[in-house]
Formats: C-alpha cells, structure tokens, sequence
C-alpha cells in the first residue's frame, strides 16, 4: 500500500516522495506491479485516477534497470509529470506536439531520448521526415486512447503502432488507457495488444 513496497527503484521512489505521493491511486496499486511484470495492459481509468502515473513509473522503472542501450523514443503533455518523475534518474524526457515550431522540437529530439511524449500528428509528421524511428521501442503507452479517436486519429496512432513492431523476444510492451471502453477501443486493444490483462477502476 505505499509506493515503497512496489520495487521501482531508489531514485524514482525518491522523486515519487518528492512529489507527496504517498500512496497509490487505485488504478496505480492495480496496474504498476502488472506493467513491471512485462505484461501488456488495458487499463479503463478517467482523468483525475493517478493514471499518468500509472504508466509513467513502470516504464522510468524499466528503463533505468534496463540494458543501456540505443535510446529508443517511445509516447501528449505527459511532459511535466514524466519530467518530475524522470528527475536525476538519467531518463532522458522529450515532448513533440503540433502547433508549435518543429525546429526545436528537432534539436532537442537529436541530443538523444529515452521517453519520447507525443502527440499523433506531430509525431507521424516525424516519422515521415525520418526524424524519429520507433523500432526499437520497449514500451508504448497510448493515453486517452478514446479522446484520440474522437478527434479522428486513429489512422496516425495505426501508423504509429505498425512502426513499433519489433520481433520477439525484444517485442515492445503495451499500456492503453481510456476513460471508457467502446467497441473501437475493443478493436485497438485487440490489435495492438497481446495477451493482456484489462483492468477497470
Ligand atoms: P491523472 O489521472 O494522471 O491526470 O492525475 C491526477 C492528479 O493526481 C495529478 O495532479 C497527479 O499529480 C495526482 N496524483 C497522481 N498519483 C498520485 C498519488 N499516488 N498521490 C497523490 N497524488 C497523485
């Protein structure tokens, strides 16, 4: 029941205590020990559930323990709580987002990045100038999954997902939150997740 017992790592833990977290959200005591353990995840949680918490410390925890290889870029304005949480844990945090110049966007992108925040468009923008490959990725966290395809994006998150197939046994790891689960959302889990368990809070 305290952050403490879900072994994410000394200095995560710290900057979770940093940020007065002292318990876990429902949807995080549910959802942490599932994504630390590998597996892909559907995860009904509303705005407000702790949720970018939720898959931002399994995936902070699995790449500081992970081999230190290639920095891969993996997922909207999750930047500030994944930057708070990422804090002297040598996870290196970027955020893409249209609306925004891309020149910058571009130069931070090429000092290197371990958690790539993004949001669909501006991230396939990336993909087709070839400034970013996801072949490599461990883990791909798709937030509000049913807010995304209400504003008609689920082409760009198809293109992205196909991006990210790896083959196995390195295959990246899945986490797909949504506030409600319709039959569309039935679709992505199915086609983009594997052997997963579905949780609802
Ligand atoms: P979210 O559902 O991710 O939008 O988070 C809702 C709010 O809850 C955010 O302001 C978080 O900083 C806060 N929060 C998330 N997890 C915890 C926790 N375990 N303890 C206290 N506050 C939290």
């Amino acid at each position: 029941n305290t952050f403490a017992e879900i072994d994410l790592g000394e200095a995560l833990n710290l900057n979770i205590r940093r940020c007065k977290y002292f318990r876990p959200t429902p949807v995080q005591r549910y959802t942490i020990p599932i994504s630390l353990a590998g597996r892909d995840l559907m995860a009904c949680a509303q705005t407000g559930s702790g949720k970018t918490a939720a898959f931002c410390f399994p995936i902070i925890s699995g790449i500081m323990r992970g081999p230190s290889v290639q920095r891969p870029p993996c997922f909207r304005t999750i930047h500030v709580e994944a930057r708070k949480f990422a804090y002297q844990t040598g996870v290196k945090v970027v955020v893409v987002y249209g609306g925004a110049p891309i020149n910058q966007q571009l130069r931070e992108l090429e000092r290197g990045v371990d958690i790539l925040v993004a949001t669909p468009g501006r991230l396939v923008d990336l993909l087709e100038r070839a400034k970013v490959s996801l072949q490599m990725i461990r883990y791909l966290a798709l937030d509000e999954a049913d807010r995304m395809l209400d504003m008609g994006f689920e082409p760009q998150i198809r293109k992205i997902v196909e991006q990210t197939d790896m083959p196995p046994p390195g295959g990246r790891q899945t986490m797909l939150f949504s506030a409600t689960f319709p039959r569309e959302i039935q679709r992505l889990a199915s086609d983009f997740l594997s052997n997963y368990i579905f949780l609802t809070v």
